[in-house]
């Protein structure tokens, strides 16, 4: 019988106690002991008790983290650029991870390609690694003292360190630098029992992988040497044509993701080695479904042909999903039953391994009865034609028949303040305190200080504001079929901060408006034309947990024609200009650059879908949060958006230069001002931004706009920032008429 693994656990805690304790300790609320000893410590011994308890043979301890793995390495090697040293302790790894006073932050960013975001090691000259294992190790000793034998220290391999790194020296270097501490670790590992280390090198199944093959070689040469059993762990993509000779590097197990990419057809192109052992990450960690069995086990019969010593496993880390689908009690059973969340993963990897699948099925029979393909959605689909992704007119005839505003329009992206009457508002109405009429009136009143305050300052187009929606995403959800939402269906982001994605369980329609009543209050409080307001269909897909047995495409198509009709529907309440935002489109990138071609081609359709029945008359802006468009410009143009407003504060000129280079034909507003930070630009400032957009583009192609919503900004903070907005505005105006 295959023995069983984890490569990492929820560890948020069931009741988001980790967010609690964090936030209350960095109020000075909470002192170190509750929060290392009652808290982590306590939600930790939760998780290794849990995943004893459910029969796995080899649990991964090491990924537990109070705020992010990788930041946990980062600390342990001593990569701490100058601006920390001063502090030190959990200040210095808590400065490290959200800035202090005067000392920014590390850099975060997305782990791959998940939602969680991890802190990006900085490494320099100034950097001279040494080891600080105290804390790995003593994690590593607690969790013996629960588990004895069954704990696989978790370790983020040196090749992935430094490949997520910021890195200023050269890699090689540093990796000769690292090896000798990775190896003092694993001296550490092997005195303290370890049967076995899980070295985590995700960076493999990158498409520059073959680029690091020297210095994969020589690491796992090197710590194969110190004589501790390793499992090389990869995840999110397959070994591409890295594959041959990272299933030769000297290690004894290999745990490969069977649920991404296509692992399998290498292992069947290639062979397998046979004196490795294959940890088969069969059960998906990404998605909130249960297995097939009939698809699992016809897999894993074939692996087991190719590799005779096979472990089945997740194919991830399992807290990219929540801990548990039983608390979800407010969902109908029939679609309960056939989600999985990290404890029922366990099950399911269990009973894989012992073969006892019996019954699995019987979940799926009631849950395709409970949700049936809606054939109105289909018909629908079939009937696509290749002129429903085309707007009616070119762009260079119907720029002419839309708005026209003065030069350098001025909007903003859509949010504004969510402050505490907001939230109490809809607290109420959610408590049952107030009736739907009362919340519409108290939203409206939200909309109509909101447009005035535009329209004082002198916008030119405005927004409503989005008082009515928590979060972009979960808003539209709400107002579709086919999602559902959790309770208790918490993950982590980064840190202390926690997302709930909504499941799209079935097709997607559109039973009622979205938009359209907030729209119409906010159009009939002013004479300027308000841009509507939506988000798009790839960023409503990616930050949510889609079907896993529908392409990533057709749900995209769904959500896309529920978004033309509500277009249809703000044109016919006389939306002038409907905004689309697609802040998720880049990130949902595949990990290899020769998958992009195949996404972008759908994304990029699925935006054309649902903006290409707007009329020539209807100006179309999307929105993007990021600015490293250079590799995918000719997508972003294929969007044929009238209106692009894009980050831009926080970068350099390189943006500008890459469209002007390009020559991207169409308007662009790169953010003006950082909405991150709580500092108001001056007029100097932000005029010295449009004098850098003048250098790049046309004048006529230029929007005026802050880099993102508003939303977590306060009023006192936004009003002054668009004042001198608008008086940048002004001069800039005044200079290029003279
Ligand atoms: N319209 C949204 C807002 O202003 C866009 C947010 C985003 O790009 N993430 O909040
Ligand atoms: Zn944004």
């Amino acid at each position: 019988m295959p023995i069983t693994q984890t490569l990492g656990y929820p560890r948020i805690g069931k009741n988001r106690e980790m967010k609690r304790a964090l936030e209350a300790y960095w109020q000075g609320k909470l002192d170190r002991d509750a929060l290392l000893v009652d808290t982590f410590l306590e939600v930790m011994h939760e998780g290794w008790r849990t995943q004893a308890a459910a029969g796995i043979d080899l649990i991964g301890v090491g990924m537990e983290s109070l705020y992010d793995h990788v930041l946990d390495w980062s600390a342990r090697f001593d990569l701490i650029p100058p601006r920390f040293k001063s502090l030190d302790g959990l200040a210095r790894y808590f400065a490290m991870a959200r800035g202090a006073p005067g000392i920014p932050a590390l850099d975060m960013t997305k782990w791959f390609d998940t939602n969680y975001h991890y802190l990006a090691p900085e490494i320099d000259a100034s950097i001279t690694p040494s080891a600080n294992f105290d804390d790995f190790l003593a994690l590593i000793r607690a969790a013996q003292a629960v588990l004895g034998a069954c704990v696989a220290p978790i370790v983020l391999g040196p090749v992935t360190l430094l490949r997520l790194a910021r890195l200023s020296v050269d890699f090689g270097e540093m990796l000769s630098a690292l090896l000798p501490l990775y190896r003092q670790l694993l001296d550490a590992l092997k005195a303290l029992g370890v049967a076995e280390v899980q070295m985590h090198e995700p960076a493999l199944v990158l498409g520059d992988a073959a680029a690091l093959r020297p210095h994969v070689e020589q690491a796992y040469a090197e710590l194969a040497a110190v004589g501790l059993s390793l499992n090389l762990v990869t995840y999110f993509d397959d070994l591409g044509e890295s594959y041959p000779w990272i299933v030769a590097l000297p290690v004894d197990v290999i745990s490969l993701d069977f649920t991404r990419g296509d692992n399998l057809a290498l292992i069947q192109a290639h062979g397998w080695p046979q004196e490795k052992t294959l940890g088969a990450g069969v059960v998906d960690a990404r998605s909130v479904w249960r297995v097939r069995p009939a698809e699992t086990l016809t897999l894993l019969e074939t692996l087991r042909g190719y590799a005779p010593q096979m472990r089945i496993s997740p194919s991830a880390s399992l807290q990219f999903v929540p801990y548990t689908a039983a608390r979800e009690k407010a969902l109908p059973e029939a679609l309960r039953g056939v989600l999985a969340f990290a404890e029922e993963k366990l099950v399911e990897v269990r009973r894989l391994a012992t073969g006892d699948t019996w019954g699995m099925d019987a979940p799926w029979a009631e849950f395709y009865a409970f949700a049936p393909a809606d054939p109105a959605v289909q018909a629908r689909l079939e009937a696509l034609q290749p002129e429903d992704f085309t707007r009616v007119l070119p762009y260079t005839e119907r720029r002419p028949r839309q708005v026209q505003l003065p030069l350098f329009p001025t909007t903003t992206i859509g949010s504004f303040p969510q402050t505490s009457e907001v939230r109490r508002l809809r607290a109420r109405f959610n408590k049952g305190e107030i009736s739907q009429a009362e919340y519409e009136a108290g939203i409206d009143a939200f909309i109509g200080y909101t447009v005035g305050v535009q329209d004082g300052l002198g916008l030119d187009m405005l927004v409503h504001g989005e008082s009515e929606r928590t979060d972009m995403v979960e808003y539209f959800a709400q107002k579709l079929t086919g999602f559902a939402f959790t309770q208790h269906g918490w993950v982590q982001s980064f840190g202390s901060r926690y997302v709930r994605p909504p499941i799209i369980y079935a097709d997607v329609s559109r039973p009622q408006p979205l938009t359209v009543r907030e729209f119409r209050v906010a159009q009939s409080y002013t004479q300027k034309p308000v841009k509507g307001m939506l988000t798009g269909p790839v960023t409503i897909l990616n930050w949510s947990y889609p079907r896993t047995d529908v392409p990533r495409y057709i749900i995209a198509y769904q959500i896309a024609l529920a978004l033309r009709d509500e277009i249809t529907a703000l044109e016919a309440a006389g939306a002038r200009a409907i905004q689309v935002d697609e802040p998720a489109l880049r990130e949902g990138l595949p990990l290899k650059p020769a998958r992009w071609d195949a996404y972008l081609t759908w994304a990029v359709d699925a935006f054309r879908l649902a903006v290409g029945r707007a009329a020539p008359e209807t100006q179309i802006h999307t929105h993007m949060c990021y600015s490293e468009f250079q590799d995918i410009l000719p997508a972003i143009e294929r969007l044929d958006a009238d209106v692009i407003s894009i980050e831009n504060a926080r970068s350099g000129d390189e943006m500008l230069r890459a469209l002007a280079e390009y020559g991207y034909p169409r308007e662009v507003g790169p953010g003006v001002y950082d909405i991150h930070s709580p500092v108001v630009p001056s007029v100097a400032f932000i005029v010295g931004k449009l004098e850098s957009f003048v250098r790049h583009l046309r004048p006529e192609q230029i929007w005026v706009n802050p880099d993102c919503g508003l939303k977590t900004r306060a009023w006192d903070e936004v009003i002054p920032a668009l004042q001198n907005m608008m008086e940048a505005v002004r001069q800039m105006r005044r200079t290029l008429e003279r």
